[in-house]
């Protein structure tokens, strides 16, 4: 459907909040832009899309979504480049994740319509929050979520679909700290954690706690049958470059596919560099680190792009991984990533979804 046939009705604010933004001090996840996208699914159909003023929502105390957690969320962001253009990195595949989502919690998927027109119209209206300085971006935070006013468990009969935005800042992180669950698991095979589920996030929390109680910023999740495997850190997927070889665990119905992990891994085969998607174990990486091979640890995902791993702990030992400057491929593919990102580099995969305001 072209722009012109479906144009989403909008209600906007009378005065926009924006002069409440300091470009230099953005706290993450706390500021919201003027606007916001909402869609209600009722008598099977999606329906009455609209851009309100961002604001409360008014439930009822038995929306299904709050007691039996049919709810799925997506996590994007967008650019301003040189010429005030905004760019959205990869939105289709943020779409098709969400309905893969969708599908295993049993609710319905969105349109592409309603996701694609809905989020052009919103970020030209709220384009002034999309930070003009380099590293920031527009955070953008789609979800849906039951609304049947029902205490049975069932799949609900009416969903709600919402997109927000915050600015968000540079990612300064420092490197992670990160030690290796031996007890804890995030999803086991045949389970939901593909899925960008709320109730995953919910679980993980209090095992994510205890580590950082003992020092460790984050947690590597192992796989649920042995506790041997490799699987994800946080809500990021991991890669290492053991022996100048780029190597991840494969996804499956247990790791998320991260949208910032395959595009890691198509620059890494462009750039000429050896990918393997296998399984990893902790004793590999024991190993690894012992021989002197484990060259590069690192996190990737929407917020950081690449989370750079210092130290990984496992088993009462500490395994102290080079210095970041000394990353070879993490810091080429980082670098190359921001720059088709803010659309600074050529973009041969076609990645990048541009907005002219
Ligand atoms: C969102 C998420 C990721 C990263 O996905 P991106 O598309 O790269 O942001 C990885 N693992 C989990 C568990 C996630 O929720």
């Amino acid at each position: 459907m072209s722009i012109d046939m479906l144009t989403i009705p909008a209600q906007c604010v009378a005065e926009s909040r924006i002069s409440e933004l300091d470009y230099n001090n953005i706290e993450f996840g706390k500021i919201f832009s003027d606007h916001m996208l909402v869609a209600d699914y009722k008598d099977g159909k999606w329906q009455n899309p609209q851009i309100l003023p961002y604001g409360n929502m008014s439930l009822s105390p038995a929306t299904s979504a709050l007691h039996y957690g049919q709810s799925i969320f997506e996590g994007m962001k967008a650019y301003k480049d040189a010429n005030g253009d905004l760019l959205l990195f990869r939105p289709l595949d943020n779409f098709r994740r969400l309905n893969k989502s969708a599908e295993r919690m049993c609710m319905p998927a969105i349109t592409e319509d309603i996701f694609m027109q809905g989020l052009e119209q919103l970020l030209k209206l709220d384009a002034a929050w999309v930070p003009p300085t380099s590293g920031c971006a527009l955070y953008i935070r789609p979800f849906m979520f039951a609304t049947d006013e029902f205490i049975g468990v069932r799949p609900s009969s009416n969903y709600r679909f919402t997109v927000f935005t915050c600015p968000v800042g540079a990612y300064y992180g420092q490197p992670l700290k990160v030690a290796i669950e031996p007890q804890y698991v995030r999803s086991a095979e045949g389970g939901a954690g593909f899925a960008k589920a709320a109730g995953n996030y919910g679980a993980a929390l209090l095992p994510a706690r205890n580590m950082q109680e003992r020092g460790y910023h984050q947690l590597i999740w192992t796989d649920a049958k042995e506790h041997k495997f490799i699987e994800e850190s946080g809500t990021m997927n991991l890669m290492f470059v053991i022996d100048g070889k780029l190597i991840t665990p494969p996804v499956s119905t247990t790791i998320l596919a991260g949208i910032t992990r395959d595009s890691v891994l198509t620059l890494a085969k462009d750039l000429g560099y050896t990918v393997e998607e296998r399984k990893v174990s902790v004793d590999e990486l024991e190993e690894a680190y012992k021989a002197g091979k484990l060259q590069e640890a690192f996190g990737t995902g929407t917020a950081a792009t690449i989370a750079q791993i210092a130290t990984i702990h496992y088993n009462g030992q500490d395994m102290h991984l080079p210095v970041v400057e000394e990353r070879e491929i993490s810091n080429r593919i980082a670098n190359e990533l921001d720059k088709i990102k803010t659309g600074q580099a050529p973009d041969k995969h076609n990645w990048v979804h541009r907005i002219s305001l």
